[in-house]
C-alpha cells in the first residue's frame, strides 16, 4: 500500500510537521526541568509559558486558566472529580446519553458508588433522532442537589454540536458547575471562552495534530478547583507531576496552527466532507446521514449504508488504504450498535452499516474522489452477499 487516505481524524490526527519541529529541541538540548531555579530550567519554563499563551489564544481565555494534563480522558476525570470534591453536599450529576466513555464511564461508576463516595444520582439527558440534546429535559433535570453538569460540545461519532451556551447559562442561573468535553470541538469551531458560561473544558492534543499523551483542562478563574493528580506544585498546584515539556510545547504549536486553520475547517474541510457525503448518498440507495446535517462539526459525516455490515465495509476500504471508523462494536462479538446511534434511535439495519468519515486540513479533493470511486462498488458487492436481508428482525438491537 503506497499511501493511506486517512479519514479517521476523530480517532487521532497526524502530527503536523511544524509541531514535530517545535518539540524536537526539548527531546534534545533543552531538557531542563521547568521548575528548576537555574537559568537552564528557566529557559525551558519560558517555553511552557509560551505554549500556555498559544493555547489560551485558541480558546479565547486567560493563560492562567489552563492546566496541562496527559490526555482528554484525564481532563474529563479531573473536572468531574474536582466538582464533586468542591460540592460535597450535592449528590446529583447530569450528563448526556451520548458522551465519550471518558465521561460516560466516570458517571456510571459514580452511580454505583465508587472511590469511597456514596452512590450519586446520575441523569443522562436524551437526544433526538438527529442527535440533538433535549434541552427541555435538561432544564427539568437541574436541581439544588446537582454538583456538576458534564455535557460534550461535539459528539465524536456524529459530529453533532450541543448548545453549550444555553446549557451553561441555565447552570449559571442556578449556581451549578458546567464542564464540557470539547475534545472534538477544539480547533474545529471558534471559541471565546471568556464570553461563555463554561466553568471547565477538556481538550486533547492528539485530536488537533499534536502527539498523543497531552491534553489540557480549562478552569475558569474563580471556579472552585480540587486537584485530581496530587503531587508537586506544578501547574500552580493544580496538577502534580513534572511537566512533559516536549508535549506541552507541541500542544502550544498545534493550537497556534489550529487557530490559523480555523477558517479552512469551515470552508475547505467542510466542502470536502460535503462532497464526500453527497457523492455517497447520490451513488447508493439506502444510504442516510446520522446526525443533524447543519449543527455539526465541519469535518465529520456519519453515514449508514443499510443492510451492510459496517466492519466489512471498513475491511474492504482498508484494502484500498482508506481509513475510516464504524459505528458498531462488532469486535465485541455482541453485534451491538454504538450507544450514540442507539440513543438516537437509529434503526438496527442502519446502525450496523454506519461509517464515520472524519477529515482534516490535510485531506485533498483527489482523495475524496478516490473514495467515491472505490466505496459504491464495495457497498453493492457487500449487499449481494449480506446476511442482513431487508426483512431482518431488530431483536439484537438492544
Ligand atoms: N472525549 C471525546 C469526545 C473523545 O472523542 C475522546 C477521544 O476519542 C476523548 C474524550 C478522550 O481523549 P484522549 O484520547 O486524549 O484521552
Amino acid at each position: 500500500m503506497d499511501t493511506v487516505i486517512y479519514l479517521d481524524n476523530n480517532a487521532t490526527t497526524a502530527v503536523a510537521p511544524e509541531v514535530r519541529e517545535a518539540m524536537m529541541p526539548f527531546l534534545g538540548p533543552l531538557y531542563g526541568n521547568p521548575s528548576s531555579i537555574h537559568t537552564f530550567g528557566g529557559q525551558v519554563a519560558a517555553h511552557v509559558t509560551r505554549a500556555r499563551e498559544q493555547l489560551a489564544d485558541l480558546l479565547g481565555c486567560h493563560p492562567a486558566e489552563i492546566i496541562f494534563t496527559s490526555c482528554g480522558t484525564e481532563s474529563d476525570n479531573a473536572a468531574i472529580a474536582s466538582a464533586l470534591d468542591c460540592y460535597p453536599d450535592r449528590h446529583h450529576v447530569i450528563t448526556s446519553r451520548v458522551e465519550h466513555p471518558a465521561v460516560k464511564n466516570v458517571c456510571q461508576l459514580l452511580g454505583q458508588g465508587s472511590r469511597g463516595r456514596r452512590p450519586y444520582r446520575v441523569t443522562e439527558i436524551p437526544v433526538d433522532a438527529e442527535g440533538l440534546l433535549d434541552v427541555a429535559a435538561f432544564e427539568d433535570a437541574l436541581d439544588d442537589d446537582t454538583a456538576v453538569v458534564s455535557i460534550m460540545w461535539a459528539n465524536n461519532e456524529t459530529g453533532v454540536l450541543f448548545p453549550v451556551e444555553t446549557i451553561g447559562a441555565l447552570c449559571r442561573e442556578r449556581g451549578i458547575l458546567f464542564h464540557t468535553d470539547a475534545v472534538q470541538a477544539v480547533g474545529k469551531v471558534p471559541m471565546a471562552l471568556a464570553d461563555l458560561p463554561i466553568d471547565m473544558l477538556s481538550l486533547s492534543g492528539h485530536k488537533l495534530h499534536a502527539p498523543k499523551g497531552v491534553g489540557a483542562l480549562y478552569v475558569r478563574r474563580g471556579t472552585r478547583f480540587s486537584p485530581y493528580v496530587v503531587g508537586g506544585h506544578q501547574e500552580s498546584n493544580r496538577r502534580g507531576g513534572t511537566e512533559s515539556v516536549p508535549l506541552i510545547v507541541a500542544l502550544g504549536k498545534a493550537a497556534e496552527l489550529a487557530k490559523r486553520n480555523l477558517g479552512k475547517e469551515t470552508t475547505q474541510v467542510a466542502a470536502l466532507r460535503d462532497r464526500l457525503q453527497k457523492g455517497l448518498l447520490d451513488k447508493g440507495p439506502d444510504a442516510r446521514v446520522n446526525g443533524n446535517p447543519l449543527l455539526r462539526l465541519p469535518n465529520t459525516t456519519n453515514i449508514s449504508f443499510e443492510y451492510v455490515e459496517g466492519e466489512a465495509i471498513l475491511l474492504m476500504l482498508d484494502q484500498h488504504g482508506i481509513c475510516a471508523a464504524s459505528g458498531s462494536a462488532c469486535t465485541t462479538g455482541s453485534l451491538e450498535p454504538s450507544h450514540v446511534l442507539r440513543a438516537m434511535g437509529v434503526p438496527f439495519t442502519a446502525a450496523h452499516g454506519s461509517i464515520r468519515f472524519s477529515l482534516s486540513v490535510y485531506n485533498t479533493a483527489k482523495e475524496i474522489e478516490k473514495v467515491l470511486a472505490v466505496l459504491p462498488p464495495i457497498i453493492r458487492r457487500l449487499r449481494e452477499i449480506s446476511p442482513f436481508g431487508r426483512d431482518i428482525q431488530p431483536a439484537a438491537a438492544g
